[in-house]
């Protein structure tokens, strides 16, 4: 596992599990809005058995460990990784940018995962402006494995700058109704390419205006978590 840094205490990114944060390097996407850009390239790495002798030590007072990114599916040893986390006893969540549903597949049947986020970026049609690639098929991919299987789910959509709430509302009506779709206000990242400056120029949608629309959008995704 190449792992770029690890967050020793989480609350808020496994839904009721305190938990750390474990950030795999490298990514197969590229969104322009990203915030672990650090973790893309190349860079230091912590070595996977300092995470778990980490995790032997927080034994008893953390109980989950999550697997960021980047994007952790693309490391060729992150099954082995998992089942050395769960030996430890700890719940384990992967955040996925949801291109990978062979290797979401794998992890599923061999019972790995307690819980997933899978990342939708934009719609079909913007995915390569927004990511640079990235195919929608392969989220739905992700989303039937998840289903069929019965492992716990979210989605979650960051609005970057330019995202209507027209496209929201496209966007939230293609899937049918997910168990928890978390929308994200987007952030100005420490890392933004100046070829990027443009897109911060754009309107981006709002807490108060996703409160005020919020009726309707809850008719499309009733189990939408909206920020505050
Ligand atoms: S999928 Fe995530 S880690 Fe990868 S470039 Fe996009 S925001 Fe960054």
């Amino acid at each position: 596992m190449r792992i770029g840094g690890i967050q020793r205490t989480s609350t808020l990114d496994f839904p009721g599990v305190l938990s750390c944060v474990v950030f795999t390097r490298g990514c197969d996407l590229d969104c322009f809005y990203c915030h672990n850009r650090s973790l893309l390239g190349q860079g230091d790495c912590i070595s996977q058995e300092e995470v778990l002798h980490f995790l032997r030590r927080r034994q008893g007072l953390l109980d989950g460990v999550v697997v960021s990114g980047g994007e952790p599916a693309l490391q060729p040893d992150l099954k082995e990784f998992l089942i050395q986390v769960r030996s430890l006893g700890y719940r384990t969540k992967l955040d996925t940018n949801g291109q990978h549903p062979q290797v979401l597949g794998i992890l599923i049947g061999e019972k790995l995962l307690d819980y997933v986020a899978v990342d939708i970026k934009a719609l079909p049609r913007d995915y390569k402006k927004v990511c640079g690639a990235g195919s929608f098929q392969k989220i739905l991919e992700c989303l039937q494995l998840l289903e069929t299987h019965g492992v716990p789910y979210e989605v979650r959509t960051t609005l970057y700058p330019g995202f209507t709430m027209e496209m929201l509302r496209q966007l939230l009506s293609m899937l049918p109704q997910m168990p928890c779709w978390r929308l994200n206000i987007v952030r100005r990242p420490q890392l933004l390419r100046a070829s990027d400056e443009p897109w911060f120029e754009q309107e981006s949608l709002t807490a108060r205006l996703l409160i005020r629309a919020q009726p309707q959008l809850r008719e499309l995704q009733p189990n939408l978590i909206i920020p505050e």
